[in-house]
């Protein structure tokens, strides 16, 4: 329907439809009434401040956009059989989320309430990967896509009991060479159809020998798809080198996932390697997320060891599900039940150093299930904008939209030409559009409530549709579109 609109937007200028879209014909003696009438663009977002990442523009335009497309920018009026006034408003590229492990239909509502119009699971993946885009097609109000997963094809295929890390198999022993085949070939399998690079979590596959990791940027290297590591868990320098050393050996661009709570009070001279690997011609890119605590599964390997550890370990890990600080006794607890963990091991300045550090792009690493979990989940962008560059003016606003739309983008677009048409505001881009107030907008979700929408996102558009208006989520639209490589 939209594309006949679009073809034919005279065609809208017959009939009732003046009173419900509050366009009328304007009086022009040369034109007849229906012409006068036929608006140009099914969507006008007038006067907003528009910011361009890509070319650097920011100046006030009217934003004309066709079925799915922008298709105008203008200083003239522009005519739409839908009309948003944006004065007053900043309009920008929706944001992309390299990094969402939520993906069913709650955490697209938190997505879109935060800005973002395309979530991507791309550190933990999936497998298999064509199943689960099928899944999402038409029921999703965001864009989604994921990457060909280690995690979740090591789990498969050496029997792990766990939830979305291992707990048992996978993450206890080595893996023979028979099932390292058998986990290469469903990683392939999934590069084959689509899967947007090759996810790893080293950490939580500890027992993942150095061979096994080196043979997979190899597998994706034969694809030219980056490789999203959570890299080994210990010494911060020797698991980055690791995965510089296997993206060098290898060819494989990579991308290191949460810089901030992979490094913490080392990620100033993580970042430094990263320039460095950069300075040298490799391609290595990193995210970050703007909070001093991590989440992660209780029962995994990230908490192998600390039952030797003292009281203050366990007070620094908060219970979600219920909000209560941890003890040793409720620690091993809650490690043989398993669930999602809160860990407060990172400082302020850390995270202020990671998300204003000009090679970083923001990922929220988030998840919600039933209303609990981490505040990340629903509330990065929002507090991107408000904490760190309205508030701690830590970066400007447009260095903030552009790690949260283009630079997300362009680390995609050499394996998914999709992705060449989004984090951009400019004729012929996907009208993938936030709309927010820089004055106001700001992260609701806490630690104590993490399900709570962002404020201040105004208007956000996927593929041309609102799937939020006035500040509201729109109910039962699903213009999201599976993201895949080609
Ligand atoms: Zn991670």
């Amino acid at each position: 329907m939209r594309f006949l609109l679009w073809l034919f937007p005279a065609l809208l200028s017959a009939g009732s439809d003046w009173g419900q879209t509050g366009v009328r014909p304007q009086s022009d003696p040369g034109l007849t009434p229906v012409m006068q009438a036929a608006p140009a663009y099914d969507v006008v977002l007038r006067n907003g401040r528009v910011l361009d990442p890509e070319s650097g523009f920011d100046g006030v335009r009217n934003v004309g956009i066709a079925g799915r497309t922008i298709a105008a920018l203008s200083n003239a009026p522009l005519r739409g059989r839908v009309e948003v006034d944006a004065t007053g408003l900043v309009v920008t590229p929706g944001f992309i989320d390299l990094h969402s492990h939520g993906q069913t239909p709650e955490n697209y509502r938190f997505k879109a309430m935060d800005g973002v119009t395309t979530a991507l699971e791309l550190e933990v993946g999936v497998s298999p990967v064509g199943e689960w885009y099928a899944a999402r097609e038409g029921r999703s109000v965001v864009n989604f896509g994921a990457s060909s997963g280690h995690i979740p094809a090591r789990m498969a295929v050496m029997k792990d009991t766990g939830g979305l890390l291992p707990r048992d198999g996978a993450m206890n022993r080595p893996s023979t060479p028979e099932e390292q085949q058998t986990i290469e070939a469903a990683l392939q399998q999934g590069l084959e159809q689509g899967g947007l690079g090759m996810g790893m979590g080293i950490t939580y596959t500890p027992t993942a020998t150095p061979d096994e990791i080196l043979n997979l940027f190899y597998l994706a290297a034969r694809f030219k798809r980056p490789v999203f590591v959570h890299m080994r868990g210990g010494n911060v320098v020797a698991s980055l080198q690791e995965v510089i050393t296997d993206a060098a050996v290898s060819g494989a661009p990579l991308h290191v996932v949460h810089i901030n709570s992979a490094a913490t009070a080392k990620t100033p001279l993580a970042l430094r390697m990263i320039e460095g690997a950069r300075a040298r011609g490799l391609d290595v890119t990193t995210e970050a997320y703007p909070y001093t605590a991590s989440m992660t599964e209780i029962a995994s390997a990230a908490y192998d060891g600390w039952e030797r550890r003292g009281p203050e370990a366990f007070a620094s890990l908060l219970w979600p599900a219920t909000g209560e600080r941890l003890t040793r006794e409720s620690f091993e607890r809650y490690r043989k039940q398993g669930g999602f963990v809160i860990q407060f091991g990172n400082t302020d300045e850390m995270v202020r150093a990671a998300v204003s550090h000009p090679l970083v792009m923001i990922a929220s690493d988030g998840i919600v299930e039933n209303g609990k979990g981490h505040p990340r989940g629903a509330g990065t962008f929002a507090r991107v904008l408000g904490q760190y560059v309205r508030e701690q003016k830590a970066l400007s606003l447009m260095d903030a939209v552009r790690k949260s739309s283009l630079m997300p983008a362009q680390r995609l677009e050499s394996m998914s030409p999709q992705m060449r048409q989004k984090g951009r505001i400019k004729v012929g881009a996907d009208a993938d559009i936030s709309v927010f107030d820089a004055a106001t907008v700001i992260d609701k979700a806490t630690f104590e409530n993490a399900a709570q929408y962002s404020e201040g996102v105004r208007y956000v558009l996927v593929d041309g549709v609102f799937v939020v208006r006035d500040g509201k989520l729109q109910e039962a639209v699903f213009p999201g579109q599976g993201i895949r490589a080609k």
